[in-house]
């Protein structure tokens, strides 16, 4: 406060002469009153000068230890200051003869940003009111230090305000330690980037003042493989690699855009529209060009490599959440797309992304909530065509898309870290399972279970597998482990230990998909801890058609055998491939021509029987073909056209079309192909688009039935949600249609 008044002196008295001062500089914590040998000093009268000796000369001496300081001026002869504590002295480091002569003005020593606020509040004392408030000073030794500053005024009899006094602390301490609060509460510690809850926050304060006319964008970002950039150089690597990126992102805050950390790998970019509308895109191409160049952390060369999401404000939501779920969604199918890419929201969010987008977000809870399955598939011995082994193959029952397939979710878990609490899951329930058809009298066979890349890249695994085997009393020869070629190939080193391990444990490692890599058999000879090679389908699918697969399968089981491992033959679907292989010597087989794979309940009933399997079981009739009402046209050929997913639970969601075959079409219903998994369920609603000979088809059904073709391809029966009216019109195009391509 004693800034005001130098503030109304500079003003009002900037002649002022105080060199007539008598100054008694007392040192310590003495009581200075400034006299002077004008008339003024008879201002300082005497009832006030009672009042100094009876209380502040008490509270002198502890004032002085404390960073408070007290001064009094008067306002009725120049705003002089009559007194001021050592306090004042001890906050501001100026002496306080240089405060009380006049020499230092307290309003020349608050900080620039802050003395238009405080003039501003000062006129409020002349209203009968005390004022309380914060600003910055600059210390004598040029520092900054945070004011408590509480003044009170003193009015004579008339209302006339004759003295202020007030009280000044310290309190820099308190404001670095908010500082800190306010740090932590928006700022991420790690790279010092806004986080989460900031960037929300810069959203709103967009969304609050800008107009629908002005644009901006949020640019999702995510390190690809983060988690295994981290299993494989350790977090400390990891944490240095993300202070990198986000040094590196940081280069792209533009204008009052915004850069933060909103969770482990994932940044966000709020970036004002500056120019024109591809500007969002012109940024994420720079950031993928700038990921280019290696980073190099601790020595290490790194290949980090990230994809981007962007939605735009506000075409693509008019919410931080929606905006950031949007970008989020569009990231999905950039990372679809493989490494360095970047997807715009609007484009993007197709059947098929926002499937993995959901997955991706339900996966950590599918454990928790018990929606993982496990089924089993037998592997058959060529020669007696007894079940001798299974295969235990992951399902996830997902509340939404139904059953799962693991090629659907086993990368996106690989990508998010997942997949070890899965095998994991997966090893405990497989070996408790074993326990339990063993207690139940049933003559088990050894059940295989796949095995991640990623997992070996742990070495507490064999460790694991011991202890479900110790805990269970399942004997280790009953577990047999899985891992693909490509796996064994990118993590030689770290899985040949494990691997080794694991056989001194007594189980059995098969090689899984071989013929999907690039390894020969010969570079296998140095694996001799693997017991088995599985042929991946590709190989079997043509033996029968194809001299050139033949010779490879013959010629590969013969070396097999000959560095003294069995082989299998997966994806056996007819009694010729069958032949082949049993001609040739092929040990064992796994494919649909003996059985799918099986639901625990009907796997155990197998494991009943004299385990002499049931044939092929491949073709699914229990479609609702027959049952239709109406005249269906069948298309000379599949014409290509595009369906999008309305209403997932009764609940509207818009994304975008997928390209979809329609192979015929009725009054009640349409049969088409696509490569997507979709459940079949009442409660999803999709809508279909095409144009089939110039007449245009706009419908919407379910799926009520699907049948797995070649790999891959799906052949759905959709039942249709139309009208009557609807109904009758699709009847006439259909009739028209049919005219058509009779004319052909
Ligand atoms: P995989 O280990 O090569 O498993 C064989 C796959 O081929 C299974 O697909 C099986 O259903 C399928 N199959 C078997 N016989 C035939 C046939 O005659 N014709 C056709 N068309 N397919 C056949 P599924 O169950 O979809 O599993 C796919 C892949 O997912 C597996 O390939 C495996 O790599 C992975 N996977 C499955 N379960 C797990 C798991 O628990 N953990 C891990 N890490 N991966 C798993
Ligand atoms: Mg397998
Ligand atoms: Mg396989």
């Amino acid at each position: 406060m004693l800034g005001r008044i130098d503030f109304f002196n500079r003003r009002n008295k900037r002649n002022e002469n105080y060199n007539n001062t008598n100054e008694k500089e007392v040192e310590g914590n003495q009581l200075i009153i400034s006299e002077t040998e004008d008339d003024s000093v008879s201002l300082l009268d005497n009832t006030f000068k009672s009042f100094f000796k009876k209380y502040i000369e008490k509270y002198v001496s502890i004032l002085g230890d404390l960073h408070v300081g007290i001064w009094v001026i008067d306002v009725t002869n120049h705003y002089r200051v009559l007194y001021c504590s050592p306090g004042i002295q001890k906050i501001s480091g100026y002496a306080r003869s240089q405060i009380e002569s006049g020499k230092v003005k307290w309003a020349d020593i608050i900080f620039s940003e802050d003395i238009h606020q405080y003039q501003k509040i000062q006129p409020l004392l002349f209203n009968r009111e005390s004022i309380n408030h914060q600003y910055r000073i600059v210390n004598a030794n040029n520092e900054i230090v945070w004011i408590q500053d509480h003044t009170v005024p003193t009015f004579d009899d008339s209302g006339n305000v004759i003295r202020l006094s007030g009280i000044i602390t310290d309190i820099t301490e308190q404001k670095l330690a908010e500082e800190k609060i306010h740090f932590y509460a928006y700022y991420d510690f790690l790279t010092g980037l806004a986080n989460r809850r900031l960037f929300e926050k810069e959203i709103n304060k967009r969304l609050a003042t800008y107009s629908f006319e002005q644009h901006f964008s949020v640019l999702y970002i995510d390190i690809n493989r983060f988690k295994h950039i981290i299993e494989t150089f350790g977090n400390k690597v990891g944490d240095m690699l993300i202070e990198k990126v986000a040094g590196i992102l940081h280069r792209y805050k533009k204008q009052d855009g915004i850069v933060a950390r909103i969770g482990g790998d994932q940044f966000a970019i709020l970036l004002p529209m500056i120019h024109h509308i591809e500007y969002p895109v012109e940024v994420a191409k720079e950031i993928i060009a700038a990921m280019e160049t290696p980073i190099v952390v601790e020595g290490y060369q790194i290949n980090c490599t990230i994809s981007i999401g962007i939605s735009n404000y506000p075409t693509d939501g008019s919410e931080p959440d929606e905006l950031l779920r949007n970008a989020e969604v569009a990231l999905y199918r950039a990372k679809e797309q493989g490494k360095n890419h970047f997807q715009i929201f609007s484009s993007s969010m197709n059947v098929h992304t926002y499937k993995l987008f959901q997955l991706e977000k339900d996966l950590r809870q599918a454990i928790v909530r018990d929606e993982f399955i496990l089924h089993y598939q037998p592997k058959v011995e060529t020669k007696t065509e007894k079940m001798v082994g299974a295969e235990a193959l992951i399902r996830w029952n997902h509340p939404d898309w139904g059953m799962v397939s693991p090629i659907d979710f086993i990368s996106v878990a690989e990508e998010i870290g997942m997949i070890n609490d899965i095998g994991d899951w997966v090893l405990r329930t497989v070996v408790q399972s074993i326990a339990e058809w063993k207690k139940q009298g049933l003559p088990v066979v050894p059940i295989s279970i796949n095995v991640s890349g990623q997992r070996f890249l742990k070495n507490d695994f064999s460790m694991i597998v011991k202890g479900v085997l110790d805990d269970t009393k399942v004997h280790p020869s009953l577990l047999e482990l899985e891992i693909t070629e490509t796996s064994l190939m990118s993590n030689e080193m770290m899985i040949t230990s494990t691997i080794e391990s694991l056989k001194l444990l007594g189980i059995k490692i098969s090689l899984d998909d071989f013929g999907t890599g690039f390894s020969s058999i010969s570079y296998l000879r140095q694996f001799r801890s693997i017991h088995t090679i599985k042929f991946d389908r590709s190989f079997i699918q043509h033996v029968c058609e194809n001299d050139y697969d033949a010779s490879i399968v013959k010629s590969l089981i013969h070396l097999a055998h000959g560095l003294n491992m069995n082989v299998v033959a997966e994806g056996v679907e007819t009694q010729g491939q069958l032949a082949f292989l049993r001609e040739n010597k092929c040990d064992l087989i796994q494919g649909y021509y003996f059985s799918k794979p099986l639901p625990s309940d009907e796997f155990k009933k197998l494991l009943k029987k004299d385990m002499k399997l049931p044939l092929n079981q491949l073709k699914s009739t229990s479609h609702g073909e027959n049952r239709r009402k109406f005249f269906r046209l069948e298309l000379p050929k599949p014409v290509s056209s595009t369906m999008t997913v309305a209403k997932i639970k009764n609940q509207s969601v818009e994304m975008g079309k997928t390209n979809i075959l329609i192979e015929n079409m009725s009054a009640g219903g349409i049969r088409f192909l696509s490569n997507i998994r979709l459940p079949v369920r009442e409660d999803i609603l999709l809508k279909f688009y095409a144009e089939i000979m110039g007449q245009n088809l706009n419908v919407k059904g379910h799926i009520v039935w699907k049948l797995e073709q070649e790999s891959g391809l799906y052949q759905y029966g959709v039942e249709l949600d139309i009208s009557e009216d609807e109904k009758e019109e699709l009847v006439k195009t259909i009739l028209k249609l049919e005219l058509e391509i009779n004319k052909e």
